[in-house]
């Protein structure tokens, strides 16, 4: 089995690692690269192999960097099979309209490309077959004898590829999701072939999140692990204290008598959120009620897709469910999809609590409200996700002011707090105990999805404490398992 790295290589986007067994081929992930013209300008590149010579693509979760190129991917060719679980189905397909919105708006007002359409993304939904989790996927033995020569199925559709256990032979390439605990319905990736095992990791959720289960251990006698390292060289407060911190910190914000802004990424954290506000608020009566408006038409409709996919929940939400809250909804909540409804917010007066998107504050609505809240010292900007290199929301979080915001320069003077517990990705620690919690670590570690200090921490870890010998990838980089 070869793998080869193009994307997330010392970087945490664009997701995206090929996967050959004898003459078949998958990609695990298609996603985009994100923050920065530098990395925007790569995701117009053409792919590095030929889309019409893969049989499959394995999807890890729904969130862009792990998705955004699949349309591109069809576009070019590509007429294989995309598995995924069904939560990730339905996500990855408002996930990608909204990319596409973003695109035509760029488009208009600053001249950049279109990277796809609306019927690539339909060509997309249209190729996704539903996993479940601890359900194989079974591909009949690959030819060994013969790597396929580029480009030589092109048109054709996934011959050969089925689910049907009863066809199991011994030479068999299987794949097993396992739940990850990242987002809803996320997973990492078990491939099995040709006598190897190796586990794509996906993003690794945090300890102790909420509506999500626990990560799944890894399976055991690993030839190969590809793991994430976002946090590799960062712990985070203890999750068990994120409502604490979360109560703790919107009390102070709302003392200010200004507005509490929280840029949030619009699937998963963002549904957390409003899954604690409404314990606080509605169960618990730890929060006043306050207006709180829920400014990102991706996350009211991820919403939906929350509320439909109960059975996907943790032990927690699943009673709560059952005991008939609506988990994502409570007083002084309001959800403002049109932009006229967003306009309005701003007729509201303080103390009042916006969450909008993007997370990172390179675009989306939140960008309008730090036009005009940044420089008030009564606001608060509470950042509570990662922040990559180039990104609004890393140059504020670096102290940086003033700050350019759609072409003003705005000084910062309100405050700003950031939170890890509500990360939605593992830390150190977390990663240290996934990797080495299993009845023997995997031989191998190939680390990626995170800046090269994480990563390099983690790796020095990974080799000092467990023994492992663990490679930082670098773009491009074909190993052999
Ligand atoms: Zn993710």
């Amino acid at each position: 089995m070869f793998l080869t790295f193009y994307g997330a290589a010392r970087e945490v986007t664009g997701s995206c690692t090929l996967v050959e067994v004898g003459d078949k081929r998958f990609l695990v992930d298609c996603g985009m690269f994100q923050g920065g013209h530098f990395n925007e300008v790569k995701n117009a590149e053409p792919f590095p192999f030929d889309p019409a010579s893969l049989d499959a693509v394995f999807v890890t979760h729904a969130h862009l960097d792990h998705i955004g190129r699949l349309p591109l991917l069809v576009k070019q060719g590509f007429r294989g099979t995309i598995y995924a679980t069904a939560p990730t189905i339905d996500l990855l397909e408002l996930i990608l309209e909204d990319a596409h919105a973003v695109m035509e708006y760029d488009h208009r007002k600053l001249g950049h490309p279109v990277l796809y359409e609306r019927e690539d993304i339909a060509q997309v939904r249209g190729a996704c077959r539903k996993v479940e989790y601890g359900t194989p996927v079974v591909i009949p033995a690959p030819d060994l004898s013969s790597p396929r020569k580029r480009g030589s199925r092109r048109g054709q559709a996934a011959v050969g590829i089925s689910l049907l256990d009863s066809r199991l032979r011994g030479n068999d390439i299987k794949v097993v999701f396992h739940d990850v605990g990242h987002i809803l319905g996320s997973a990492f990736i078990e491939i099995r072939a040709n006598g190897k095992r190796v586990v794509f990791s996906g993003d690794i959720g945090n300890a102790n999140a909420p509506i999500v289960r626990d990560t799944e251990p890894l399976p055991p006698e690993l030839d190969a692990l590809v793991c994430e390292s976002t946090y590799g060289n960062r712990i985070h407060e203890s999750g068990s204290l994120r409502q604490e911190i979360i109560e703790r910190e919107v009390l102070a914000a709302l003392r200010r008598g200004g507005v509490l802004m929280i840029p949030s990424f619009s699937l998963e954290r963002t549904q957390e959120l409003i899954y604690e506000l409404n314990n606080l608020i509605d169960r618990e009566h730890r929060l006043p009620v306050v207006p709180i408006f829920l400014d990102s038409p991706l996350a009211i409709g991820a919403l939906k897709v929350y509320r439909q996919y109960h059975q996907y929940y943790d032990e927690e939400a699943t009673r709560l469910f059952q005991g008939g809250d609506d988990l994502f909804q409570f007083p002084g909540l309001q959800l403002t999809a049109t932009t006229e409804e967003s306009k309005r917010i701003n007729q509201v007066p303080a103390p009042k609590i916006i969450i909008a998107g993007a997370g990172m504050m390179n675009g989306g609505r939140i960008v309008h409200h730090a036009l005009r809240y940044l420089s008030d010292p009564k606001s608060t900007l509470l950042i509570i996700g990662y922040q990559a290199a180039g990104t609004l929301g890393r140059e504020i979080l670096e102290g940086n002011s003033p700050v350019t915001v759609m072409g003003e320069r705005v000084p910062v003077r309100c405050r700003v707090r950031a939170i890890g517990a509500l990360s939605a990705h593992a830390d150190q620690e977390k990663l240290l105990d996934w990797i080495g919690g299993g009845l023997a670590t995997p031989k191998k570690v190939y680390l990626n999805h995170g800046e090269p200090p994480a990563s390099e921490a983690l790796a020095k870890r990974l080799t000092a404490e467990l023994g492992i010998k663990a490679t930082v990838v670098n773009h491009g980089l074909k190993v052999e398992v």
